[in-house]
């Protein structure tokens, strides 16, 4: 059996499946590992280093792998190297595009989408969202911090005292976080808001505050529908209103799976900020938490630099690759024993989307 990664082709896309550390990882599993001509050389991997542990080189059309891992969906050229009945693994991008499921199943393939492994703690190691969402987090406030015209820590000096940015952050899952420590880490004054209150408790570890949005008396304790009242969204519109025309960087992360990101940021609420703020918009992919933010662009209101984060933890390829690769090898002990592929295990069978070319995936309602 051979487990194979191509160089991935989109325009912006640097990182790798597979790295020199988990060739042996895999190797041991009774497989041949081969890797395209230069599928490493963007994340900093060689050829050589590939080959130094045991893996083969190839051209893209001799790659004829039998499971193919991949960091996004493989478009037709590397689909059609797979050999009949082979397996791809990556990132298929399905909450915004599946045409990759009628690609692979009208090519007798199968395929598995990591954006649906369950978010429990078996699969944790094996959770490609987590490790790239925290790389992501943690570049953000350093697109950031490089467009501000300011620093970030409180400096004194004898020309005088330089006070401490203001960072706010929105949405404190796994990017927020990251990019909340990051933020602290070069000295910024932090605040963060997230709908579910579980958040408080991590982002104050971390020593930023929560912004908290008061309940009604009759909302109790705020059982989530409750708290999704008009009155409370009025609120917690009104709330990041106030702290966003205070701060210097708004980072945003707020998704929710499988549906447009929800809208945070207003066009009057960016007017509202200094010039010279810049705004860092991670959800931008997936329509964007910020009025006016574009994929891939630095859009310029006022004076306010609006930065459309798209895939960003593929500027990090040498970390975001070494993490990604590590997560797949964990999920393809899973699937592979003495050589052989079984696609038994309950998070297989979650996040197999085509099975023997048959699409067993439809977009949740
Ligand atoms: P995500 O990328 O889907 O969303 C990011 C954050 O945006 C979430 O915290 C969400 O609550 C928040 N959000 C959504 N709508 C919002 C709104 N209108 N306003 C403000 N914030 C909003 O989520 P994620 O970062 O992948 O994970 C979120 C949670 O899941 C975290 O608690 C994380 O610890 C947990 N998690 C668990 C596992 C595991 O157990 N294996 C793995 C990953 C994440």
């Amino acid at each position: 059996m051979r487990i194979a990664a191509a160089r991935e082709r989109k325009h912006d896309e640097r990182r790798v499946a597979i790295v020199p550390d988990t060739v042996g990882r895999l190797s041991r599993l009774g497989v041949e590992v081969v890797l395209e001509h230069g599928a490493g050389a963007a994340a900093g991997f060689s050829d050589a280093a590939y080959a130094e542990q045991g893996a083969t080189l190839t051209d893209l059309a001799a790659l004829a792998p039998d499971l193919l891992l991949a960091i996004g969906p493989p478009p037709g050229e590397v689909l059609d190297t797979v050999r009949p009945g082979g397996l791809v693994v990556g990132l298929l991008g399905l909450a915004t595009d599946d045409a990759i499921l009628e690609a692979v199943a009208k090519r007798g393939l199968g395929a598995i989408a990591l954006e649906l492994l369950p978010r429990t703690s078996r699969a944790q190691s094996m959770d490609v969202l987590s490790s790239q969402a925290s790389l992501a987090g943690y570049k953000a406030v350093l697109v950031g911090a490089n467009l501000l015209g300011r620093i970030m820590p409180l400096q004194m000096t004898a020309a005088g005292t330089l006070t401490p940015a203001q960072v706010l952050v929105l949405g404190a899952g796994v990017a927020g976080l990251q990019a909340i420590a990051t933020a602290r880490r070069l000295g910024a004054r932090v605040e963060a808001f997230d709908v579910r209150r579980a958040a408080r408790e991590e982002v104050e570890s971390l020593g930023a505050r929560f912004l908290e949005v008061p309940l009604d008396a009759a909302e109790g304790e705020g059982g989530y529908a409750a708290a999704q009242s008009e009155e409370y969204l009025e609120r917690q519109r009104a709330l990041l209103a106030e702290r966003v025309a205070e701060a210097d960087l708004v980072v945003t992360t707020a998704q929710i799976p499988f549906r447009q990101a929800p809208r945070l940021v207003s066009g009057a609420m960016v007017e509202a900020m200094r010039p010279g703020a810049v705004v860092v918009d991670l959800a931008a992919d997936t329509g964007g938490n910020v009025e006016g933010s574009r994929p891939g662009e630095i859009v310029e209101t006022n004076g306010v630099r609006i930065v459309g984060a798209s895939n960003l933890a593929a500027e990090l390829p040498t970390h975001a690759s070494q993490t990604f690769a590590r997560n797949l090898a964990n999920l393809v002990e899973l699937m592979v024993t003495d050589g052989e592929l079984h696609l038994d295990d309950e998070l297989v069978r979650a996040t197999l989307v085509v099975d023997g070319g048959e699409i067993r995936w439809s977009r949740p309602a």
